[in-house]
């Protein structure tokens, strides 16, 4: 089994859905006492929440960097950054270290390209609603058409993320309100939606909705699963 390196702490609400999910995985994989090897280095998502709102993204690179290299030096095989958002420097930070990149949008899309989706919508930061980052990589790696909800609703969902989900606190006001973005997302032509912030799935499950939904928490870490156990 590789050893799967794990940049999180953005937030750590959603870090330890990943650190639950890859050893779910893997003792569903192997069976018994097997667990999954991981090196975790986990930020402080204070400095990176500012850092963003700032524009500074090439100090994000840095710190999410040197992390890499921490991860690296411990006896990672392969690494995941366990946040959509921060993918805007994944090319940074992967260059910074010779082990493979686990990518989220790439898990996510393959997923979404096997399961027949071609449009879908997308929610999560207004930097992953926004930037090319997400959505181009989608689009132009995949094929993939992506459509978001309009300003106002993408302000809301942001709010809710930094101000609500990333302090781990769940409001019924706020999944109504993600439940009604979805649902319009679908009736805009969306055949499922993206979970694309890795805390969304603390307040929306697949049971609260008829839309299709892509926790891209969930399909992260299985990949890293799959790619740490050598299955295709
Ligand atoms: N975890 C969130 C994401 O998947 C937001 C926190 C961050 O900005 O990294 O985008």
């Amino acid at each position: 089994m590789k050893t799967i390196g794990l940049i999180g702490g953005m937030s750590w609400e959603s870090t330890s859905l990943y650190y639950s999910a890859i050893n779910q995985g893997v003792k569903q994989s192997l069976g018994g006492l097997h667990s999954a090897k991981i090196c975790l280095y986990s930020v402080d998502f204070h400095e990176i929440g500012q850092l963003q709102h700032q524009g500074k993204w090439q100090q994000t690179a840095d710190i999410l960097a040197q992390a890499a290299q921490a991860v690296e030096a411990c006896g990672a095989d392969l690494f995941l950054i366990c946040t959509n958002t921060m993918h805007k420097v994944a090319a940074e930070v992967q260059a910074a270290v010779n082990i493979p990149l686990v990518h989220i949008a790439d898990a996510t899309a393959r997923q979404l390209l096997t399961d027949g989706i071609t449009k879908v919508g997308l929610i999560g930061t207004a930097f992953t609603m926004q930037q090319d980052f997400y959505k181009g990589r989608l689009t132009l790696g995949f094929g993939i058409e992506v459509i978001t909800p309009n300003a106002k609703q993408q302000n809301t969902v942001h709010k809710v993320i930094y101000q609500e989900l990333c302090l781990g606190v769940l409001n019924q006001k706020s999944k109504d309100y993600y439940l009604a973005v979805i649902q319009e997302l679908y009736d805009q032509g969306a055949q499922a939606v993206i979970l694309g912030c890795t805390e969304i799935a603390l307040l929306v499950r697949q049971e609260d909705t008829q839309v299709m939904l892509y926790d891209t928490t969930a399909i992260h870490a299985q990949s890293a699963v799959a790619a740490a156990l050598d299955i295709d």
